[in-house]
Order: structure tokens, then sequence, then C-alpha cells
């Protein structure tokens, strides 16, 4: 997991370490360490604006030892990395969603993202933490259009002891989330959980129909599930997702099996958006909360 990012960051904190710090000595290097995060899936401008930062935040300083001038360094490129992934990391879902039942309404999540990026999946894994937390949740099929859809969200729903709201194939989406809003607001229910379509065969326009949901229904939030696999292209969903349709935040997929590891700083700096979970497995309990130290920490070497 991550052993892509990992590599390129040690080899540039071990070569750094040997360096004078002065612009000329690290111009070759910081170019090649914007190599190694190009090499990982890190976006061109992502990996531009994090080895600009670091030329300004190294250049000239000085540090007398050479195990200091690694710790230093290594804060140096923490930051760097902190930033680019918005360090307050994500807003506190179990809070969100306690505030807006305290105004006796449901909290609804609206899930966007193209086919086979996990999202049905992780709508079924953050259902059941939220179940286990306590919350009363439905889960509602807004893909109206791809077979199977409808059954495969009801399949999750059995084995989880979640509802499953819907309409037939072939109804407006739009009206399915509308509805699963109504019916969880009467019945006092807490959270309502939107899958959508993820490709569109007819005509119509997936983004359009998508903006339309979320014009229709309303969702208190509408977030991204992204697979971290699709490497680079990652940053360019998220943008079109964010610029379409408008999101919240993202949900990064199959982290468990990325061996590069730059899709997360890419979605966050190129959207401005915070990653709320990364999927790690197939499992319902594969969810983990993105927390931005953590995230660093682990394609960071250690400080020795
Ligand atoms: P959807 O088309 O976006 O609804 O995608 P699905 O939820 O059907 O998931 C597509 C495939 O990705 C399934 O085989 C899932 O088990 C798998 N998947 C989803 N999330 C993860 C994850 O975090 N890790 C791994 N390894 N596989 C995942
Ligand atoms: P209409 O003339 O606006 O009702 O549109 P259509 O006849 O093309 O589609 C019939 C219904 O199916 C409408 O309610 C659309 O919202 C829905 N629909 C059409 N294409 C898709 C699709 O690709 N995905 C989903 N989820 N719904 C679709």
């Amino acid at each position: 997991m991550l052993e892509g990012l990992k590599k390129g960051l040690r080899r540039f904190l071990d070569k750094i370490t040997k360096t004078e710090l002065s612009p000329k000595k690290l111009g070759p290097i910081v170019e090649e360490l914007k190599i190694a995060l190009l090499e990982n899936d890190v976006a061109f401008s992502v990996a531009e604006a994090i080895c600009e930062e670091l030329m300004r935040e190294l250049t000239g300083v000085r540090v007398g030892r050479m195990s200091d001038k690694k710790a230093f360094v290594r804060e140096a490129l923490r930051n760097t990395i902190l930033r680019v992934l918005g360090p307050e990391g994500p807003p506190d879902l179990e809070e969100m969603i306690r505030a807006r039942r305290a105004e006796g309404e449901p909290f609804s999540i609206l899930f966007v993202g193209f086919n086979g990026s996990g999202k049905t999946t992780t709508i079924a894994k953050i259902a059941k933490k939220l179940k286990d937390e306590g919350f009363r949740v439905v889960m509602a099929c807004s893909d109206t259009f791809r077979a199977g859809a409808i059954e495969q969200l009801e399949e999750h729903g059995r084995r989880l002891g979640i509802r499953v709201l819907k309409h037939k194939y072939g109804a407006d989406p739009a009206a399915v989330a509308y509805d699963a809003i109504a019916h969880a607001r009467a019945r006092g229910l807490d959270v309502v959980l939107i899958d959508t379509a993820g490709r569109i065969q007819t005509d119509r326009n997936l983004m359009d129909e998508l903006a339309k949901i979320k014009r229709v229904a309303e969702p208190d939030i509408t977030i991204l599930v992204v697979d971290a696999l699709t490497g680079n292209d990652a940053a360019v969903q998220a943008e079109m997702f964010d610029k379409a349709v408008g999101i919240d935040g993202a949900v990064l997929t199959k982290v468990d099996a990325d061996v590069r590891g730059g899709a997360a700083l890419s979605v966050a700096y190129v959207t401005g958006k915070p990653i709320f979970f990364i999927g790690v497995g197939q499992g319902y309990d594969d969810l983990k909360p993105f927390v931005p130290e953590e995230f660093a920490d682990m394609i960071l070497p250690s400080g020795e």
C-alpha cells in the first residue's frame, strides 16, 4: 500500500541530507522528487506546488548536524503534504448528523461517482458504520437505469438489516431521492444515503442528471466516490464532478490495492475539499476515517 510514494519520499530525504541547502544543489534533487511524485499519481499542479513550497522553505536554511537536517527536511515535507491535504481534515460526520437531527430533519448524503468506483460498496460500509453507532439509516437507489443496480443495493441492505427505498426502473432518479428524504422525515429516521447512476447509456448527460437530483432533493452533503487505482484520472474526475455537480468531499476507494499513493494528494488539492474516508478492502468494515496527519506519517519515512 502506497509503496511508490513512500520510496520516492525516502530517496528524496536520503539525498537531501547529504546536500548543501543552496538553490543550486537543491534544484536537481527537488526536480527528481517532482518526477517521483508524478510517477506515483500526483497530479502535475500538485507536484509543482509541493516542490515550489519545499524550495522556498529549504533554500538557504542552515542546520548543523546531519540528523538535525533530516528531521528538519522531513518536517518541512510533512507540513507541505498537510497543507495539500487540508490539515484540518474532514468535518465530523456524526456531529453533522446530530446537528441536523436536533432541527428535526434527517441528514442526507448524495453519493456520486463513476461505475466501478466502489460507490455502492462504500454506501453500504458507511450505512453499517452509522447503524453500528446507533443511527437509524436508510439507503435509496437513485440509479433507476442500470440493470441490477436496485438489486445490488437491496442485497447489501438485506445483509446489513438496513432498508432500501426505491422506485421502479425508469423512474425519475431525482424523485427517488426526494421521496426517500420525505419518507425519512415522516418516520423520524436519522440518515438517508442516496446511490446514483455512474454511467448513462442514453443520450442523457450524467452530470446534468446528478445536478438535477441535487437540485430537487437538496441533500445536506454530496460526496464523490473515486477509485485510487484510476491514478492521475482521480483528480480529473474530482474536478469534473465538483464543477458540474458540486461536491463537499470525497471517499477514496481501493487504497488497499494502491501501490503508488498519489491520488489522495491530488483529489484533495485539486478540489480543495476534504477526504472523509478511505476504502481499504471489500468487507463492510474496510473503511477508515481519513486523518491527514496519519496519512502523512504513512507515506513519510520515520524521523531517524
Ligand atoms: P460502483 O459501480 O461504483 O457501485 O462499485 P461497486 O460498489 O459495485 O464496487 C466495484 C468493485 O470494487 C467491487 O468488486 C467492490 O468489492 C470493489 N471495492 C469497492 N471498494 C473497495 C476497496 O476499498 N478496496 C477494494 N480492494 N475493493 C473495493
Ligand atoms: P424523460 O423523457 O425526461 O422522462 O426521460 P427518458 O424517457 O429518457 O427517461 C425516463 C426516465 O428514466 C427518466 O425519469 C430519467 O430520469 C430516467 N433515466 C434515463 N436515463 C437514465 C440513466 O442513465 N440513469 C438513470 N438513473 N435514470 C435514467
